[in-house]
């Protein structure tokens, strides 16, 4: 088959592409380096099975062109991380909303499968955990940037949905849970590449509130194993999953856990939301999956235990230059 990635240089994306390079596919990767890094793909460049595009799919023409040659599409290029929507929301929303628009339209004309990847921020303030896909999205005031990212998510999810719905466009949703593993930087504010980079430099671990928040945390091996199988599943089209991790853990414990497996000295320090984000920023308190739509029609169920994880970013940061 021949794939194509949007957003294929980010951290998720060059994992996917790894996975069908290995897998005996054909991979088209168009990216625009805003948030991913050619570093990524660096080792895939000279592979006969490997190509790709530095530019925007905003850039009508270029993408009409791939998508021409591709047989399906991974539609994963967007804004990331809470720190980058925080402080640039009008990129934020253009490229998510926009972008879409563009990649469903010119693979509606060649009627070409799309996957689109949203968000667990789409649950928002929701305390129906664990959030079941036809839970409740629960949005906090558009006066607060943070909730531009889940909305512009929110969107993309409508606009997939309805591509399949009104011109039978196949499209899949997936709703990535904290996704973590080597490759990914903190540079977006993720918090384990954070923490991790923080505790083998010997600096203060940030603990942002009072660190009793929770989250998920999925390997990036599993989310693409996940994706790969979904996009192969016709049952999949026109249905919304989520994907990752269900062990929970508070920001806290995680803190704990990587300095004790870095054996590092680095103090753990408690941040104010508004000294780390903005003025009233709001956090979700909890944050998990229900992973039961997926494990029913793949067989999904997490690998890998946070302490693995944990490993494995570790050893990655160890060894960076
Ligand atoms: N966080 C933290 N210290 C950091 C970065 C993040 O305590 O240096 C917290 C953040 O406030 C959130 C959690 O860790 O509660 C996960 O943050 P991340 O940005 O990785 O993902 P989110 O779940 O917010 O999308």
């Amino acid at each position: 088959m021949r794939i194509l990635i949007t957003g294929g240089a980010g951290f998720i994306g060059s994992h996917l592409s790894d996975s069908y390079i290995d897998r005996g596919d054909e991979v088209f990767v168009i990216d625009d380096l805003s948030t991913g890094s050619f570093r990524n793909i660096a080792h895939l460049k000279e592979h006969p099975r490997f190509h790709y595009t530095i530019d925007s799919v905003n850039n009508q023409p270029v993408l009409a062109e791939l998508v021409d040659q591709c047989d399906v599409i991974f539609h994963l290029a967007a804004a990331v991380g809470v720190k980058l929507i925080v402080e640039s929301p009008v990129r934020t929303i253009e490229t998510n909303v926009h972008g879409t628009e563009v990649v469903l339209s010119l693979a509606s004309k060649k009627k070409k499968k799309v996957l689109v990847a949203s968000t667990s921020e789409v649950y928002g303030l929701s305390a129906e955990v664990p959030f079941r896909e036809d839970g409740n999205l629960v949005m906090g005031a558009t006066t607060k940037g943070r909730w531009s990212y889940a909305c512009s998510k929110a969107i993309d999810e409508f606009l997939a949905l309805a591509y399949w719905r009104e011109k039978k466009l196949p499209t899949v949703v997936v709703r990535l849970f904290n996704t973590v593993g080597p490759r990914q930087t903190g540079q977006y504010g993720m918090v384990i590449p954070t923490f991790v980079k923080q505790a083998l430099s010997g600096q203060q671990i940030t603990v942002y509130g009072d660190g009793k928040q929770s989250r998920c945390f999925g390997y990036v091996g599993d989310v693409v194993g996940a994706l790969v199988e979904l996009m192969d599943h016709e049952a999949a089209v026109g249905q919304v999953y989520n994907i990752g991790s269900n062990e929970e853990v508070t920001i806290l414990e995680l803190a704990k856990r990587v300095k004790e497996l870095t054996k590092s000295d680095s103090e753990i320090t408690f941040v104010p939301y508004d000294e780390a984000y903005e003025e009233g920023f709001e956090d979700m308190p909890r944050r998990v999956p229900d992973i039961s739509k997926i494990n029913s029609l793949v067989g999904f169920s997490p690998s890998m235990s946070l302490d693995g994880i944990l490993g494995s970013v570790i050893s990655f940061h160890a060894e960076l230059p």
